[in-house]
């Protein structure tokens, strides 16, 4: 049985009420986050360079590459290998652009996060069916409705080798520097390779979680055991595979650090194998049931043409709040969102007002969050175990988890939860973990502690950009993000970025990835054919976008009253949302991921690229 350490707080016994207790999980919530609110928000994190680097080292190549730099010239550089290029790769081709075209990417192969995720257990928590981009292009059915990582890897590759991407593509090479050449009206790239390439179009689509991060505990240096971070995750030491098989622990006192979602996944797996398993937790993850199942042969050749994509809609549609005559997908994200839905439908017919509404929705979080806790208390064994492992804070301000075997893990008889109410591991020593001055004696630390998600584009892409006259993109933005879409900024000619921020974003990441790539490739694919040299966007256009997405658009992931009460984490800046004048230029297009679709539809139908200014 796991037993927990843990300081005391608020229980359930002291609420009033089996029923929601409205009052009593307010107060708990806002004690929660308090207790983890930190002056130091993200600088609370290490940045893996210098002395960390062998945190970052690329434990799936051998050596480094050797070759000649290059300055040659191309039509498009794509920046990163993962979902993003890869969508933007073939969506370029699909226009008819048979070459040219350079994936730049830092690993030794395609796949972006599932080429670093290898960690055991590893698989998408989005239904396979809709997170797997051109399904039917390639024509492949993923094995399960969750696939595990390998299988997304591989097709990944597939991707690459249908579209024809790895005869440009430039692997263990990181980008370090784009700026803009007046006098030629290319991009020089220059990378770590000693590459100075020249692209007439330059797409960004690096992603936002591709950077590990520790935490600054103090003493982490002085571990005398064997560490490492989930996203290169060191089989040599572990033994094993994706798959599991972890014999390199038997006998091994194993700590992760960390219960995000990627702990969810890895923890089962790590418990199955150490001799003892701690897991030092500061916020418990939300974990609802996952349901994977292998799919269904008969079903899968069944499926009609257009299958991929109708599904993909049906499911952004309903996360979107879009009434569907059917719910496709059928799992714990829809289900999340119905049941909202349902309030609202409820709160138009009784004509609420809008703090009523809110009100309702509030009600329907904590129903939501009570469902989870119980399910904590139906499956671990150890009452204090269950209670330190129960979230208390609004649903949507950490990822939502779906597993099976996380929970149950903490039932095993050489499974401990250090739980450090909040506050983190307190020191590391070359021993181990110390929390509440008791240290936790190590063969090894995993670090599940995520990846930067920082507003600074620097910090998270890890490279700067400079546009027309040198000024970098930091400088242009000193005031507040400036787009078209999200994606084109004026002073930065053909330059494409791939990210969310005045654009959208739904569960299913992919879906408005591809939306970005395809809208990308449209753009580069007219210029290209048309003898198009410089795209830039209009002043006015740009303006008149910011100004719809300032005016009444939603800050990434939640309002900013509701991001203000969430306890801290990526999703709100650690606790510090809406910190800088500049953060609300961060939002999102206020209609939502189908309405964004929307706009880019009806812009591309127009047909003669409004708001942009083309020189040829
Ligand atoms: P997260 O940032 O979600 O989690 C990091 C964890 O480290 C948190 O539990 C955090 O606690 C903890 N932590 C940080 N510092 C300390 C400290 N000093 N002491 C103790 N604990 C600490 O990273 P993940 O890698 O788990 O997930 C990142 C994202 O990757 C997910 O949100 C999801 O979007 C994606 N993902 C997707 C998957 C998929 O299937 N598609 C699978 C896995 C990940 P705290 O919460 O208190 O900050």
């Amino acid at each position: 049985m796991a037993t927990v350490k843990r300081a005391s707080r608020n229980t359930a016994e002291q609420r009033s009420s089996p029923a929601v207790d409205r009052d009593w999980l307010r107060r708990m919530y806002r004690e929660e986050r308090d207790k983890r609110l930190r002056p130091d928000g993200n600088d609370q994190y290490i940045d893996m360079s210098g002395e960390y680097a062998k945190y970052i080292e690329d434990p799936h190549v051998e050596g480094c590459l050797g070759r000649e730099p290059l300055s040659d010239l191309v039509d498009v550089v794509v920046v990163g290998g993962g979902f993003g290029g890869l969508l933007t790769g073939a969506r370029l081709r699909e226009t008819g652009i048979t070459s040219g075209v350079r994936l730049i990417e830092k690993g030794g192969d395609f796949g972006g996060t599932w080429y670093w995720n290898r960690y055991p257990g590893a698989m998408c928590d989005v239904e396979s069916y809709v997170y797997l981009p051109l399904l039917e292009e390639i024509g492949y059915v993923p094995k399960e409705k969750y696939a595990h990582a390998p299988e997304i890897l591989a097709h990944s590759r597939a991707i690459g080798e249908h579209y024809d991407l790895y005869r440009d593509a430039l692997f263990q090479t990181e980008v370090i520097e784009l700026r803009w050449d007046d006098t030629s009206d290319r991009w020089i790239v220059s990378t770590n390779r000693g590459d100075a390439i020249r692209a007439r179009f330059v797409v960004t689509a690096s992603g936002p979680l591709h950077r590990p991060k520790l935490p600054g505990i103090p003493g982490i240096k002085s571990f005398k055991g064997h560490s490492f971070h989930t996203s290169r995750w060191d089989y040599a030491y572990t033994g094993g595979t994706c798959e599991g098989n972890l014999t390199g622990l038997t006998g091994k006192r194993v700590g992760v650090i960390g219960t995000g979602a990627t702990a969810v996944q890895v923890v089962p797996q790590v418990g199955k194998w150490a001799e003892h398993l701690y897991v030092f937790q500061r916020t418990p993850s939300g974990v609802d049931v996952r349901g994977n199942r292998p799919t269904d042969p008969e079903w899968a050749a069944s499926l009609p043409p257009g299958w991929s994509k109708r599904r993909k809609e049906n499911f952004t549609n309903l996360l979107s709040g879009v009434p569907e005559p059917e719910d496709l997908v059928g799992d714990g994200w829809t289900d999340i969102v119905a049941r909202m839905m349902a309030r609202v439908r409820n709160a138009d017919a009784e004509g609420l007002t809008p703090e009523g509404l809110a009100e309702m929705m509030e009600m329907a979080d904590f129903e939501k969050m009570d469902q989870i806790r119980a399910r904590v208390d139906s499956i671990v064994e150890d009452k204090s175990t269950a209670e330190a492992l129960k979230p208390y804070y609004r649903q949507f301000c950490k990822r939502p988890c779906f597993h099976d075997e996380y929970l149950q893990t903490f039932n095993r008889p050489n499974a401990t939860l250090v739980d450090t109410n909040g506050k983190g591991v307190e020191r590391i020593t070359e021993r181990g973990c110390v929390v509440d001055d008791v240290e936790y004696e190590l063969d090894c630390i995993i670090y599940a502690t995520g990846f930067e998600v920082s507003p600074d584009h620097v910090r998270r892409g890890g490279f700067e950009l400079y546009g027309r006259e040198g000024v970098s993109l930091t400088e242009h933005w000193a005031d507040g993000m400036r787009t078209l879409h999200g994606m084109q900024t004026r002073g930065f000619p053909n330059l494409f970025l791939i990210q969310n921020s005045q654009a959208a974003l739904t569960a299913n990441f992919v879906h408005l990835i591809d939306v970005s790539a395809t809208h990308i490739a449209y753009i580069v694919g007219h210029s290209l054919h048309h003898g198009v040299q410089v795209v830039e966007v209009s002043e006015e256009a740009e303006t008149e976008w910011v100004e719809k997405i300032v005016g009444s658009g939603t800050p990434i992931l939640g309002g900013a009253a509701y991001q203000a009460e969430c306890t801290p984490g990526y999703y709100n800046n650690e606790g510090q949302p809406n910190n800088t004048p500049q953060a609300r230029y961060r939002a999102m297009y206020s209609g939502g991921a189908v309405g964004f679709i929307n706009v880019l539809e009806e812009w591309r139908a127009q047909g003669d690229l409004p708001g942009l200014e083309l020189t040829r």
